[in-house]
């Protein structure tokens, strides 16, 4: 099912010629009104006339989370203040946060997009979508409602949390999409089963999208076979426009990006020169069709590959790799680089292992899994937890070098959180 056929399915040449087209215009405008981009082409000799083919966007300089930063509130906003229409702000660090604008077309594009995405995974006007992530400043929640509504679906804003709600809701009004993160998703699976209810049989769910954390493989198997729904990737980031940038179809291998309205590079960050399909970078995304904040070669600090192969589902709009994980969530301990999803594939590939689990550093470079089992393992026979205990350390051993204690715990007993479960905690005294 397609949203918009001709533009999803359009050949490579016409999807880059209007790549070209929308380039040379977002760079003209940055020229003529950033005093920040304008800063940045004249140091590196740049100007109006400079991009003549796509390829001439390495000439381009980078954009980073600290510039946008550095020019908060407004120092990368280019349209007129009484034509901006939304002030999103990015989510989760300490300091100021980055504030991002948007006019009314942006919006218009961004629930577009977020259409095509829904129509993709098989969402129907007949659907009911309930939104359990987190409304607000953060753009997960209101980007995806939007979303939604050009649909014509049904759209819940239930926002996250309050379990007990969401399940009154969901078997009130036969919710059958919903949106929510993976670790709330598994938390929320185990609070139905504590109800003495089955999420795959007692609800409707048919079609669960997930984003907002990155997880495994292992843990989106989990979250199907728990609801007995269809799970869906969605990557986005805020600075991007939100979470409809990069979107799973039926294939489930790598999320299409929305080649007219994202310019999408790899590259080497350490040499910051382009990757070819295939090859591992980080991903870096150019607005090519944005009124308020054009932003230039942003790195996303997320690691992944492009997909050369075309896709199963007749989209022509590149497709990357599951990710990686993002190059700042990377821990090290005892010398050794640690990808916390490294970690969660071990877990969650462990038979009794539940659904919640933590991972504490402390003391001088100690690594201590705290994991909850389900119900079943836990409250069974003790060399039974032992095998599980021994099998965890040993696996996690092989696949990051270090060797951690493991804590069994019951299920339900680690806090969850309402927003971006943190994965990781830091109490090392180093
Ligand atoms: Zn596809």
């Amino acid at each position: 099912m397609f949203w918009e056929q001709d533009i999803e399915t359009a050949s490579r040449e016409s999807l880059q010629a209007l790549q070209l087209a929308r380039l040379k215009e977002t760079v003209g405008r940055l020229a003529q009104k950033s005093p920040f981009y304008q800063e940045k082409f004249r140091a590196s000799g740049l100007n109006n006339d400079s991009i003549r083919s796509l390829d001439d966007v390495r000439r381009l300089p980078f954009t980073t989370s600290a510039d946008l930063r550095a020019q908060y509130p407004d120092g990368f906003n280019i349209v007129p203040k009484e034509d901006l229409f939304r002030l999103h702000t990015s989510s989760g660090t300490t300091g100021k946060p980055k504030a991002l604008f948007f006019t009314r077309k942006d919006i218009d594009i961004l629930a577009n997009n977020f259409a095509r995405c829904l129509t993709m995974v098989g969402c129907k006007k007949s659907d009911v979508f309930q939104n359990m992530m987190t409304y607000g400043l953060f753009t997960g929640a209101m980007m995806s409602h939007y979303g939604a509504e050009k649909i014509g679906m049904l759209a819940i804003p239930a926002g996250p949390g309050n379990s007990e709600r969401q399940l009154m809701l969901m078997q009130d009004f036969g919710t059958t999409v919903a949106h929510i993160t993976p670790s709330y998703a598994l938390y929320y699976a185990n609070f139905v089963e504590k109800k003495g209810l089955n999420p795959a049989k007692d609800l409707s769910l048919r079609i669960i999208l997930v984003g907002a954390e990155s997880y495994t493989e292992e843990t989106r198997r989990k979250i199907e076979t728990a609801f007995g729904a269809d799970v869906f990737n969605c990557y986005g980031l805020s600075e991007m426009g939100g979470p409809g940038v990069g979107f799973e179809c039926p294939a489930k291998n790598g999320v299409h990006l929305w080649e007219d309205t994202y310019l999408v590079e790899i590259i080497d960050p350490k040499t910051l020169e382009p990757l070819p399909p295939g090859e591992t970078g980080e991903l870096v995304i150019t607005s090519i069709n944005r009124e308020a904040m054009p932003i230039l070669r942003y790195r996303t600090g997320d690691l992944t590959y492009m997909i050369a192969e075309p896709c199963p589902c007749g989209r022509t709009h590149v497709r990357v790799a599951r990710f990686k994980g993002r190059s700042d969530d990377m821990i090290v301990v005892k010398g050794a680089n640690v990808y916390p999803q490294q970690i969660e594939r071990v877990l969650m590939d462990t038979k009794g292992v539940g659904r919640n689990y933590v991972i504490v550093l402390q003391g001088l470079d100690e690594m201590i899994i705290k994991v909850e089992l389900d119900a079943e393992t836990f409250d069974g026979k003790v060399e039974n937890l032992e095998k599980i205990q021994k099998s965890i350390v040993e696996h996690v051993r092989s696949a990051v070098q270090v060797k951690p204690s493991v804590e069994l715990l019951a299920p339900g007993t680690l806090p969850v959180s309402e927003g971006k479960t943190k994965r990781v905690i830091d109490n090392r005294s180093l």
